[in-house]
């Protein structure tokens, strides 16, 4: 290749991308919420899906096969394209996640700060690896489709997860709901309901994809419960209570007499 096509690319992204965001009417919504102090995960959710049909179109515009050096989306055009690009889809949910979390607390009272999880790099190494193993553009750009959408989402039950395991290891007693939306596979509607983070269903974060399923959770009343869940299993108390009765004793053993 002697030219090097990823940067004039990624500057016709870039510009598709905010424009398109910006006309939004689904993320100006979203953003009235937050400012009215409304929004929930139901409104993260719609903000992620919105983001990642953004994103979707403008890859589907831009990145052609032929654009492409021999129809084909090279390791090295795949690399950069698709990291920068699933970053930002990363920063903006990540960003807009965090302040309705932060808000969510403030409501149930909860002095804790809002958890940010860690970008999923295998997740965009996965798209990277798959779209540039595939020698004709053409037969493997459905990738940059319909799973951008679900890459989205999957960053908000990332956020949603790391949040409620903080708060339950924290002693609150967390309820997550999940609900399907529209036509529901039979696994989806299995896993639909409402629990209790120590009952939840092992899959209850897992999506498919064209999956709009919701997942939400209430933090409960704010209080931390008297005592630890039997469930929840501090690895220190065996510890403390040992050092504690040893204690006891040490005070109960009257001082020998001199
Ligand atoms: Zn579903």
């Amino acid at each position: 290749m002697d030219n090097d096509i990823v940067p004039a690319l990624l500057e016709s992204i870039r510009n598709d991308f905010d424009q398109r965001a910006f006309n939004s009417a689904k993320l100006k919504t979203a953003v009235q919420l937050l400012k009215n102090k409304k929004a929930t995960y139901i409104d993260i959710n719609d903000y992620s899906v919105e983001i990642g049909q953004i994103l979707a179109e403008v890859l589907g515009a831009n990145v052609t096969a032929e654009l492409l050096p021999d129809g084909r989306m090279y390791f090295n055009i795949a690399d950069r394209v698709i990291n920068e690009t699933l970053q930002k889809n990363y920063d903006l949910i990540v960003g807009y996640a965090n302040d309705v979390q932060t808000q969510l607390n403030r409501d149930a009272n909860i002095h804790m700060r809002a958890q940010v999880p860690d970008l999923n790099q295998d997740r965009v190494d996965g798209i990277v690896n798959r779209v540039s193993s595939e020698a004709d553009f053409d037969k493997i750009k459905w990738l940059l489709n319909e799973p951008i959408v679900t890459f989205s989402q999957s960053i908000v039950d990332d956020v949603l997860q790391s949040n409620v395991e903080f708060q339950a290891k924290s002693g609150l007693r967390p309820k997550i709901t999940r609900r399907v939306v529209g036509k529901a596979c039979k696994w989806c509607s299995s896993l639909a309901g409402s629990y209790d983070y120590f009952d939840k269903p092992e899959e209850i974060y897992q999506r498919h994809e064209r999956c709009r399923c919701t997942v939400e959770y209430d933090p409960g009343s704010g209080r931390r419960q008297d005592v630890w869940s039997k469930k929840w299993v501090d690895p220190q108390r065996e510890t403390k209570i040992e050092a504690r009765k040893q204690l006891n004793i040490k005070k109960k053993t009257p001082a020998p007499s001199a």
